[in-house]
């Protein structure tokens, strides 16, 4: 038996969103991503959106309660009941500490967070690599060195924060995406 409420951790460029796609196609369960969201939020010209293009354009997060709206809305739809890949969000312990009090008032609380384990020297490598690729707004090295210093700050010591409730596995995100793969699927079983 697989756990299928899962957050993925790690830093930019860790490949959250790839091992996501892949555990979309195997479990069923949607993936969460706040990324993705706030980009069509932004795209779209939204509320949201307005609010939020600023901090993205910077690499810096976009404001707790505009990003928690976004994700309890997102996790309330009924694709969400049986399960979910929460991909960039929580970044923050306000933002963990509401996401299990969203889940337990859902009934659904978290099984399983999967830590990518990556040094900085792979990942921004791989950010510049894919900023030629995708030309996206915020994969500029500038950037890119904002969003590391952020993960580490904000964003890392969740690890420990999951850590406490026996949640957390650490998988070493170097080699091929299938490598990758095998060891989530290790960490979920
Ligand atoms: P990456 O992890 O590759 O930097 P994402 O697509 O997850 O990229 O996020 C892009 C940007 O969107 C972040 O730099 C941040 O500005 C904003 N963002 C996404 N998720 C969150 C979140 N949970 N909290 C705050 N800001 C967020």
């Amino acid at each position: 038996m697989s756990a299928t409420r899962l957050l993925l951790l790690g830093p930019p460029g860790a490949g959250k969103g790839t091992q996501a796609q892949l555990l979309v196609e195997r479990l069923g369960v949607p993936q969460i991503s706040t990324g993705d969201m706030l980009r069509a939020a932004v795209a779209a010209g939204s509320e949201v959106g307005k609010l939020a293009q600023g901090s993205m354009d910077r690499g810096e997060l976009v404001p707790d309660e505009v990003v928690i709206g976004v994700a309890r809305e997102r996790l309330g739809q009924p694709d969400a009941k049986d399960g979910f890949i929460l991909d960039g969000f929580p970044r923050t312990r306000a933002q963990a500490e509401a996401l299990d009090e969203l889940l337990a008032q859902l009934g659904t609380p978290l099984e399983r967070c999967v830590s990518l384990v990556v040094d900085d020297d792979e990942v921004v490598g791989r950010l510049i690599k894919r900023a030629e690729i995708e030309g996206r707004a915020d994969d500029n090295e500038e950037t890119i060195r904002n969003r590391m210093r952020v993960y580490r700050e904000q964003t890392e010591p969740l690890a420990a924060y999951y850590g406490e409730r026996s949640l957390l596995r650490d998988v070493e995100a170097k080699g091929s995406i299938e490598d990758v793969a095998g060891r989530v699927r290790g960490a979920l079983a």
